[in-house]
Parts: C-alpha cells; structure tokens; sequence
C-alpha cells in the first residue's frame, strides 16, 4: 500500500511537471518511504544472506556486495536530502496544513543559538 501511495505521488509529480508546475512538497512523502523500505529491504536481505551478508567486495560477495552496500548506506538515506523528521514536519504543515511546530529559534541568528561550549 505504501508503494501505492509513492507511485501515485510520483505521477502526480509526473503531470505538475507535464503542464509546466512546480512540483509540490508532496514528494517529501516519497523520500520518507523509500528511505525506509530500502532499509527494511537490506536488513531483511541480509538477514537471508546469514553470514554471507557480511562480505563485501564485488566479487567475493553473493550479489555483487549489492544487499551489503545498501544494508550500509541505508541508514544516510534517512538523513540526506532531508531527515526523516524535517520531512515529516514539511509533510505535516505544507501538505496537510496541520499547525506548525512550536520554534523557540525562529526570530533568533544561527550563531546566537547555545551550542554545548557556550
Ligand atoms: C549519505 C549522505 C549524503 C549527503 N549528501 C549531501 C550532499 O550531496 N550535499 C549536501 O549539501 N549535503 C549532503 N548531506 C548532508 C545532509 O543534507 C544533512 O546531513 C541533513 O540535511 C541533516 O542536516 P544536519 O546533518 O545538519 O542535521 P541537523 O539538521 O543538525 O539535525 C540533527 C537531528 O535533529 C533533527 N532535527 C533538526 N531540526 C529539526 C526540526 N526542526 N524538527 C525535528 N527534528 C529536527 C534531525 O532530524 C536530526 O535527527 C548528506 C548527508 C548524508 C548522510
């Protein structure tokens, strides 16, 4: 079902680009799903491999090393391009319109926020 949903956002993507829109911040969606499947998928391959899920190295791994590169990468991908809870917060105010998250920094300078030394 959650496939579903990313196919069906993707296309609407799809058809904004198609008449010449922008696309929306409906595509936060697909990257909080596919960022995650893709991690369920490498665990779970790597849990079948046994073992084996642990060589790497193109030639001497089953696959290629494909389940063990992704079982590794997998968990960046839930943070680059935007961590799982920014986009779960642009997915929340942008695209259901659910009141925004309360920001204690909002009117405050980036340098002027405390940091653990200072
Ligand atoms: C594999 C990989 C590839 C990358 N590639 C690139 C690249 O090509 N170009 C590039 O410019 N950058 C790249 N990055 C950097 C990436 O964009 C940042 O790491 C990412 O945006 C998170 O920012 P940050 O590390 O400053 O974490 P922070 O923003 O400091 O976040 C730290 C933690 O606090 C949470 N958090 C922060 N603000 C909020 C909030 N308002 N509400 C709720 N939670 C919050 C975050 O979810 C996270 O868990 C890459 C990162 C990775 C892991």
């Amino acid at each position: 079902m959650q496939c579903r949903g990313v196919e069906l956002t993707f296309l609407r993507t799809l058809t904004a680009i198609s008449q010449g829109k922008q696309p929306g911040p409906e595509n936060s969606i697909c990257k909080v799903i596919t960022a995650s499947a893709r991690q369920d998928i490498a665990s779970f391959a790597a849990d079948l491999l046994d073992v084996a899920g642990s060589v790497s190295g193109r030639e001497d791994a089953p696959s290629g090393g494909m389940f063990h590169y992704a079982y590794l990468a997998a968990p960046g991908m839930r943070i680059a391009a935007g961590t799982d809870e920014i986009l779960r917060n642009i997915i929340a105010e942008r695209v259901l319109t659910l009141p925004g998250e309360i920001r204690v920094d909002r009117d405050r300078a980036f340098s002027d926020i405390p940091t653990g030394s200072n």
